[in-house]
């Protein structure tokens, strides 16, 4: 043996010798064959529930299926129970102490916000505390105080000719009853249920502002799109005494939960009876025409 050079040492780790145990066990084998079980388990048929679908609106309606009634009885008295259940104690968000005040802030609010309308009136009926008081101006010296609520020359005229009118024609009461109610400046069937079903607790229609609207037609209440027709609609196929909260609990909805983009389905009460082609989230199937 040449001078210097001496026989390697066995390791005392034994390592050469395939002691070690990370050598001897096959331990990258091991990994991988459970890697690839992991991949095998991932396509067997899961048996957990399957996940609610979340695909795009569009991709997932179905057409409703054959003898599906969605105004049935039963279907409705669930609607109605579930919208109980969310919104027992809906009522009217606008702001106001008489029959008037009401008519005002509903005409205000047409294009606006309830907020933004709760806002303006009380300032507005400190102002002008009563039918007279409004009568007796023109409509450009009510338009600075209203500006806010948008539309305010169109708003100005309804209200100052709906007050002249009162004045004159119904002895300064803001009548109770729908024909006459119809024959205000700016008053139409909407504003006429706020006033009716809301102030005196007349049940006479049902109020169909843009919340009411969309919805009635993901419920698939109504497929009209005129909120004439989607009120007769209504009136056919809820209850006469549901009439005023249902459609409180409807706007309710609408802007808590059932929003005009991206509803908050997964936290929605209704979701197993809504249809709605837009649903966001859904363990139903979507229906074809249940549209917005
Ligand atoms: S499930 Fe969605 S679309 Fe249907 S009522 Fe509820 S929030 Fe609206």
């Amino acid at each position: 043996m040449p001078r210097g050079v001496m026989p390697r040492r066995p390791a005392k780790t034994g390592r050469h010798e395939g002691r070690n145990p990370r050598t001897q066990n096959p331990a990258p084998k091991v990994q991988l064959r459970q890697g690839a079980k992991r991949k095998a388990d991932a396509r067997l048929p899961s048996t957990l529930p399957r996940k609610p679908s979340t695909r795009g609106a569009k991709n997932g309606a179905v057409a409703a299926p054959r003898g599906y009634d969605p105004t049935s009885p039963g279907r409705v008295r669930e609607i109605l129970e579930g919208l109980d259940q969310l919104y027992p104690n809906a009522t009217c968000a606008l702001t106001h102490t008489s029959a008037w005040e009401l008519l005002v802030a509903t005409i205000l609010s047409a294009q606006s916000t309830d907020v933004r309308v709760n806002m303006v009136a009380p300032g507005l009926f400190q102002k002008y505390p009563s039918v007279e008081d409004f009568a007796k101006l023109k409509p450009e010296q009510l338009e600075p105080e209203i500006r806010s609520t948008g539309f305010f020359r169109n708003k100005s005229k309804s209200v100052v000719g709906a007050a002249q009118r009162i004045v004159s024609e119904f002895g300064g009461k803001v009548p109770d009853n729908m024909g006459d109610l119809l024959t205000l400046p700016g008053v139409a069937r909407k504003t006429a249920n706020v006033v009716l079903g809301t102030w005196f607790q007349k049940a006479d229609g049902v109020v169909v502002d843009t919340h009411v609207h969309r919805l009635s037609r993901r419920l698939e209440l109504s497929a009209e799109g005129d909120p004439k027709k989607i009120e007769q609609d209504l009136m056919r196929v809820i209850p006469r005494h549901h009439w005023i909260g249902f459609a409180h609990q409807l706007i309710w909805h609408g802007r808590r939960l059932c929003l005009a983009r991206s509803p908050k389905c997964v936290d929605c009460r209704l979701e197993g009876l809504c249809h709605a082609e837009d649903k966001t989230w859904t363990t139903v199937d979507r229906h074809k025409g249940a549209k917005p």
